[in-house]
């Protein structure tokens, strides 16, 4: 099977006996990571056996009603309750607020940890029968200014090559990514391409991130500055013709507007910004430009910012400019964060795409899946539908009354959770799909219980394009089903009471006939069959059945034809450190958790790193009078939290870092909901705060808040 934690997709052996995994292996001949697997795939899988988990399917017993809506993470406010009964009730209830609030009134958050299959059948859901595009998952809260740039500059936003190319890069830049913590298994073969086979690593970064250790170059930005340290390699790469004129002139356009834009970002200019020596920028530019192949790799440091798609584009204008992209081992490479981020992607959990990213507001693409789910013509609803974070401002009269969460948890994962808590506070209906009660889950109406990826079968595709499978290895747990069977089951009770009954297909045995359905539309997927992934997986564009994938893309063309460079202007973070609040705030990952922690804080990974930690610069620390270890309360505009110092060169000075897993201190209390105009994702990556030393009574006690007892 494949693994359930990063885009990565690591092939995993599980080792049953009695129904029950003792142990995870990875086979040696494992295509995408040769055997090895980090922390989490290895251990990480206990979470399944937890005593925290619900197997069966809860009603709250309070009625809970807008304003008054509250947490509950005690057993005792729910009651056990039928498949059935929670299914009817759901059904009612969302019909109810359909009927009453219209396509509005109704939002889904898919989930980028489900299947191909899971978040397919959800988005088909919603469309089909609510006529909404109320529907997203957490890529907007992750690489969304890197698809909108992509999409705009080239027409396609999944990394171009392989990730095991990095092995024939002569150079390759590190950006926004602390490669080794958040993609383990990639970084080892990063670290192969430098030792072994002479390739050159240049780190952009503010942080000195463990990769930095393996670069010739380190450009310590400050956050937020990468358009103007990455335009003025542009600018050093323009001045010195270090450019490909074939290539740009052949398949590009807005070259000379371009070029005018660049003009003010001089290597002075962009040190006056970042902080970075412009002698470092001008290395830079000419090492990355004058390579024979190279590539550029970059995480959420790039995107999650109020001018993440401008980031992004930054990035691909290195590439268009040097013609460094068609190629093995050349290309641009946004390394995407959960094991089906690219999947859920693909399958339409977006609210302004189809599956195959087809825009909604088309109406040749509207009738083209109007025939498809046996809709009415024009019967799809064709408006752009709300992002994740707008589905949370949208709760209210005349706005979202009721919201379905497959595995998603908006009360970790979004910024500025107090007005998360008070928006969730104000929903009509909330329901949860998930394997434990997590701080979302825990305000919600009904809580349906659905199965780990060990207990299903399905698809995931990962970060470089690779479908691979995902197989039924043990049974469900209790009452638990698989995502794909719940939403069935439920689609069929919300149209017998629409009045529509057996409109849409919902009667698949299988989930291999769901991703035949969605292939027969997509054409990117239409030669993905079952059958062809017993093995190793196919990587997208795969275009019929006899079709063996595509490791690279872009060899002759770009999807929109030609590559779109666009003029860029600098645009600061939109809080800077100032008097009151004098260090920028950066988030992220650490390598022994995963996101709102819902797994792996319920799993032995928690002991390997069970508290939340602040890195602070070791010069920033004796200025405040902060020792290691110490209590230190983080404080923004927004929030407050108190967790121990980290003092480590690690972070620059100026700069603290926050891993956003826990609950008990968590980072999003702190982070600003300033959006990227274009991409919508929030500004995670930079805010400011003021650090002051804390009692050691004020840390935080509580255990991960979870639901005691089992079902
Ligand atoms: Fe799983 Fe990613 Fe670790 Fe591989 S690198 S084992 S996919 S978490």
């Amino acid at each position: 099977t494949t693994c359930p934690y990063c885009g990565v997709g690591c092939n995993l052996e599980l080792h049953i006996k009695d129904d029950y995994i003792y142990r995870v292996t990875s086979p040696f001949d494992s295509i995408v990571n040769h055997g090895n697997l980090c922390v989490k795939g290895r251990f990480g899988y206990d979470f399944i056996y937890h005593p925290n988990r619900v197997t069966a399917p809860l009603i709250r017993r309070a009625l809970q009603k807008p304003g008054t809506r509250t947490q509950a993470f005690d057993l005792s406010e729910w009651r056990v309750t039928s498949w059935e009964e929670a299914l009817d009730y759901v059904a009612e209830r969302l019909v109810e607020i359909y009927r009453r609030e219209g396509s509005p009134g109704l939002a889904t958050y898919l989930c980028a940890k489900a299947t191909n299959e899971d978040n397919y059948l959800l988005q088909k859901m919603f469309r089909a029968l609510f006529r909404t595009n109320n529907i997203d998952h957490c890529t907007r809260l992750c690489h969304a200014g890197s698809v909108v740039a992509l999409q705009m500059a080239i027409g396609s936003s999944a990394m171009s090559n392989t990730a095991a190319e990095v092995i024939h890069n002569d150079v390759f830049i590190i950006t926004g990514s602390n490669t080794a913590e958040t993609h383990p298994i990639i970084a080892l073969q990063m670290k192969a391409a430098v030792e072994k086979h002479g390739a050159r690593l240049i780190v952009v970064d503010p942080r000195r991130i463990e990769m930095v250790d393996y670069a010739v170059l380190w450009l310590p930005e400050k956050p937020g500055t990468d358009v103007p340290v990455f335009s003025a390699m542009a600018h050093v790469i323009l001045k010195e013709k270090l450019y490909n004129e074939q290539f740009i002139r052949e398949r590009t356009e807005g070259f000379a507007e371009f070029t005018q834009s660049m003009e003010k970002f001089t290597p002075e200019y962009a040190e006056a910004i970042s902080g970075v020596d412009r002698n470092l920028i001008v290395e830079a530019a000419r090492m990355y430009a004058s390579a024979k192949n190279a590539a550029i790799y970059w995480a959420l440091g790039i995107p999650e910012h109020s001018h993440g798609t401008d980031n992004a584009m930054s990035l691909i204008h290195l590439a268009l400019l040097t013609g460094h992209i068609g190629r093995k081992g050349s290309g641009l490479n946004p390394l995407r964060g959960q094991n089906n981020v690219q999947g859920a992607s693909d399958s339409g959990a977006m609210p302004w795409h189809y599956p195959g990213y087809m825009r909604v507001d088309e109406p040749a693409n509207a009738a083209k899946w109007e025939k498809a789910w046996n809709v009415e013509p024009g019967g799809l609803n064709q408006q752009l539908g709300l992002t994740t974070t707008e589905i949370i401002s949208a709760i209210g009269a005349g706005g979202v009354h009721a919201i379905y969460m497959m595995g998603e948890n908006p009360m970790m994962s979004e910024p500025n959770l107090n007005h998360i808590r008070q928006q969730l506070e104000q929903l009509e209906f909330l329901v949860a799909q998930d394997l434990f009660i997590n701080e979302s889950g825990a305000f919600a109406d009904v809580f349906l219980p659905a199965v780990s990826w060990a207990e299903k079968d399905g698809t995931f595709t990962n970060t470089d394009r690779r479908v691979q499978r995902v197989r039924k290895a043990i049974e469900p747990r209790g009452q638990s089903r698989p995502d794909w069977q719940i939403i069935c089951d439920l689609a069929q009770r919300i149209e017998f009471r629409l009045g529509r009954p057996n409109s849409a297909y919902w009667g698949y045995s299988h989930p291999s006939e769901v991703l035949e359905e969605m292939g027969s539309l997509v054409p990117e997927y239409r030669g993905v069959k079952y059958s062809r992934l017993e093995k190793e997986g196919l990587q997208t564009p795969v275009w019929d059945d006899q079709h063996p994938g595509t490791p690279f893309l872009f060899t002759d063309s770009f999807p929109r034809g030609r590559g779109k460079f666009h003029p860029l202007e600098y645009r600061p973070a939109v809080e800077m450190p100032d008097d009151e609040y004098p260090f920028i705030l950066t988030t992220g990952r650490v390598l022994e958790h995963w996101h709102g922690g819902t797994l792996t804080r319920n799993s032995k990974l928690d002991d390997l790193y069970p508290e939340a930690l602040v890195e602070v610069h070791p010069a920033d620390a004796a200025r405040l009078k902060i020792i290691n270890g110490q209590a230190v309360r983080v404080s923004s505009r927004r929030g407050s939290i108190v967790l121990r110092a980290n003092v480590t060169h690690k972070t620059t000075m100026g700069v603290v870092f926050i891993s956003f897993h826990f609950a008990e201190a968590a980072a999003n209390l702190l982070t600003i909901d300033a959006l990227d105009p274009q991409a919508k994702i929030p500004e995670y990556k930079a805010c400011a705060v003021r650090l002051t030393p804390a009692r050691e009574e004020e840390l935080p006690r509580e255990e991960p808040v979870t639901v005691r007892g089992r079902y």
